[in-house]
């Protein structure tokens, strides 16, 4: 089915939308983005992914596209509109098309750019995946030192996922100083010693909302959590392992590096994370 998106002010099929050539966030990655879920046509977590967009935006100095209520009105006009029932919305907001390619950026003259499509993800509340784990392959972190920050420059993570995928495994889990830092797409977690483990915030990794959401659920469980990093080697040997993300929400990991963790199953503590 065809989509209708939102493409700078305007609603149009999806064959019909279109950038500017000369658009930063084509030319220079110079934008940020927001993937939020839809479940039964519900936005999930939407408070916590447009904090993290206004934060993104204040990070780089970029102009805000449209007021918080309007950003919401976008988001579920983008539902409506595809009659989307399970899977995403994205977001994006880019320092606009200025007249010629130049690193500086010509000043507020140039209107920020704002994207907005929706993604059909059927079996998002109870996918294969979830059921039987994936499987995750270590790559160095060859990223950029602002992680925090929600850009599109996903060239890395993207080649990471590939090279993980040409190694039969499902993702990537990224390696800096001997510790993991985060999934392509996701934040890492480990159950060690009865704990739930996961790295702390910082500008090495994206604070995700699922993250957060998971750290709320695990405490009204009471649920013990560290917020630490951990090596690979703890990770092979931890009792379970997953990844939380908007569209994964809470997904075993049952193989690190081609050695099972734990059972070699998803195990019963990221089955409950999930279900709660
Ligand atoms: N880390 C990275 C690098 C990501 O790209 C994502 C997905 N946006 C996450 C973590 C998880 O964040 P969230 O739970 O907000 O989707």
């Amino acid at each position: 089915m065809s989509r209708i998106v939102h493409v700078n002010g305007e609603w149009l099929p999806e064959a019909e939308a279109k950038v500017s050539v000369f658009d930063r966030g084509f030319l220079m990655a110079d934008a940020v983005y927001e993937v939020t879920s839809v479940l039964d046509g519900r936005l999930v977590d939407f408070a916590g992914h447009l904090a993290r967009l206004r934060r993104s935006l204040a990070a780089l100095d970029l102009p805000s596209p449209a007021g918080d209520d309007a950003l919401l009105a976008l988001h579920r006009e983008a539902v409506a509109r595809n009659a989307l029932d399970e899977g995403m919305v994205y977001c994006q907001v880019t320092r606009g098309a200025p007249a010629e390619r130049d690193f500086l950026w010509p000043g507020p003259e140039v209107p920020p750019g704002l994207v907005l499509f929706t993604q059909e993800k059927p079996g998002l509340a109870l996918g294969a995946q979830a059921r039987a784990g994936i499987a995750v392959a270590t790559v160095p972190d060859l990223r950029w030192g602002r992680r925090d920050i929600k850009t599109v420059q996903l060239l890395y993570p993207s080649w990471a996922k590939m090279i993980a995928k040409g190694q039969g495994a499902d993702d990537a889990w990224m390696v800096e100083e001997g510790l993991v830092t985060e999934g392509s797409s996701n934040n890492a977690w480990i159950v060690a010693g009865g704990r739930i483990v996961t790295r702390g915030l910082g500008e090495d990794i994206l604070a995700g909302i699922t993250r957060a959401t998971v750290l709320r659920c695990a405490a009204e469980a009471q649920l013990a959590v560290e917020e630490r990093p951990f090596t690979v080697e703890e990770a092979q040997g931890a009792e379970e392992a997953f990844v939380t993300s908007a569209t994964t929400f809470v997904l075993p990991v049952v193989r690190i590096d081609g050695r099972p963790v734990g059972s070699g199953a998803p195990g019963p503590v990221a089955r409950r994370l999930r279900e709660l």
